[in-house]
């Protein structure tokens, strides 16, 4: 059996082999027989809507003495919680803000992680002994900036309709209110190439695992909140200094706006056990399908539904673009990525919206139906994870380990 240590060796003499999951599952499709002499290291990856994130900011307002101890604070209007160390007569805040926390209705703490992470100047509002404190500051001036995960990364997820003959106006499942009767379904994750897909007893991804988390470094702290043997989930932590801001960000849903995080965990390739595990694909990960208001289980199928024969990338052709007075696109993409016509990449997650709010037609991607019955299929309406994503951060790791910057840690040993 190989060995960690092995492989940490092999990054730092740089001869160690390296696949992404989206490339080792290809040599699986095509055939190919994969040893564990052939990998050292399968990248894994996820990216999407994660609403048990937070942040640990320190944040400098004022003078010192200038006020005792702050008790209530704003970020970008993003209400925070400041505490739980009370940094009496320091001039700074340290405080926590939820990623789901919001100013408005289009501005929530996600938005404001990813203006701290582009550099933007936030503006912060602190009340305390009855006056007013003004700041702005951007990630620079903070000395700690920490984002922190209380359930992520799940292994699976439901997919969700609404059986019901009344829409559904408020779910953080959907963008636009959710149609009765089977009609639309919502789903997340990234099927084969989830990082606890394919590592599933958590044999090698526990306390301590080395990460990328938005594209920065990061590790696994544990399992999360409701984490359960058959349902795992990730709670991890990473600085918010080195991360990238298009793999972060907020998602407006009808019920308000949310966090979209993103991850990558390299999986050691060991033995024929590890590439047993690596060697699951979308179609055999099961996706059971949900009521959205009570979570009752309606069907299972698989990710094969969601991720197979689908375009993960949504596009745009101006040729059909009617150029209207109000661009319903714009007006209901939940990562602001559309101003009127193109897409600006950077913000958008191809969830797919803007193929049923445009009444032109003008972006164009196939988001696949899940079959509940063997005479009904539901369509795809919105993802809200993006395998796009989650590919190009596992791709981001890959060449880091080659390059010999980012090395093997983790709960295994060496
Ligand atoms: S809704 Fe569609 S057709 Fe109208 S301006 Fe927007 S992209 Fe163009
Ligand atoms: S797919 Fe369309 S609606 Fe969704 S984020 Fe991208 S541009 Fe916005």
């Amino acid at each position: 059996m190989k060995t960690t240590g092995g492989i940490n060796a092999k990054i730092r003499n740089g001869t160690v082999l390296v696949m992404t999951a989206a490339e080792l599952k290809q040599h699986i499709r095509n055939g190919d027989t994969i040893t564990p002499d052939d990998v050292d290291v399968v990248t894994t990856g996820t990216f999407g809507v994660m609403s048990g994130t937070y942040a640990v900011l320190s944040i400098p307002v004022a003078k010192k003495k200038a006020f005792f101890k702050a008790e209530r604070v704003w970020l970008n209007g993003v209400p925070a919680v400041p505490g739980p160390c009370p940094n009496e007569n320091l001039g700074l805040v340290d405080l926590i803000v939820y990623g789901t926390a919001h100013a408005n209705a289009s501005y929530g703490g996600g938005h404001l992680l990813r203006d701290l992470v582009q550099g933007n100047p936030v503006d912060v509002v602190v009340k305390a002994e009855q006056k007013t404190f003004n700041a702005s500051v951007t990630l620079e001036d903070l000395e700690f900036a920490r984002l922190i995960t209380t359930r992520s990364a799940f292994k699976n997820y439901s997919a969700l309709v609404n059986p019901r003959s009344r829409p559904l106006n408020s779910t953080i499942f959907s963008v636009t209110p959710m149609q009765g009767r089977f009609t639309e379904a919502s789903v997340s994750g990234c099927g084969e190439i989830n990082p606890l897909e394919n590592d599933p007893a958590m044999r090698v991804i526990g306390p301590g695992t080395h990460i990328l988390v938005n594209g920065g470094e990061g590790y696994v702290m544990g399992t999360g909140t409701r984490s359960s043997a058959g349902r795992p989930n990730l709670s991890f932590f990473a600085d918010l200094k080195g991360m990238d801001p298009d793999m972060m960000g907020g998602f407006i849903t009808s019920a308000g706006p949310e966090c979209l995080v993103s991850c990558a965990v390299p999986i050691p390739v060991l033995d024929n056990e590890s590439l047993s595990a690596l060697s699951v694909l979308h179609e055999q990960v099961p996706l059971p399908v949900a009521d959205v208001a009570d979570r009752t289980p309606l069907a299972v199928t698989t990710y094969g539904e969601v991720w197979n024969g689908t375009d993960p990338v949504i596009r745009f052709d101006p040729s059909l673009c009617t150029s209207c007075e109000s661009c319903a696109a714009a007006a209901r993409c939940p990562t602001g990525a559309i101003t009127t016509g193109p897409i600006n990449y950077h913000y958008c997650v191809h969830c797919g919206t803007c193929t049923f709010t445009c009444p032109a037609h003008a972006y164009h991607g196939r988001l696949g139906s899940l079959p509940i019955n063997p005479s009904q299929k539901v369509p795809v309406v919105l993802r809200q994870s993006s395998l796009t994503h989650a590919k190009r951060l596992c791709e981001r790791l890959k060449h880091q380990i080659m390059k010999g910057e980012f090395f093997l840690t983790g709960p295994f040993g060496e």
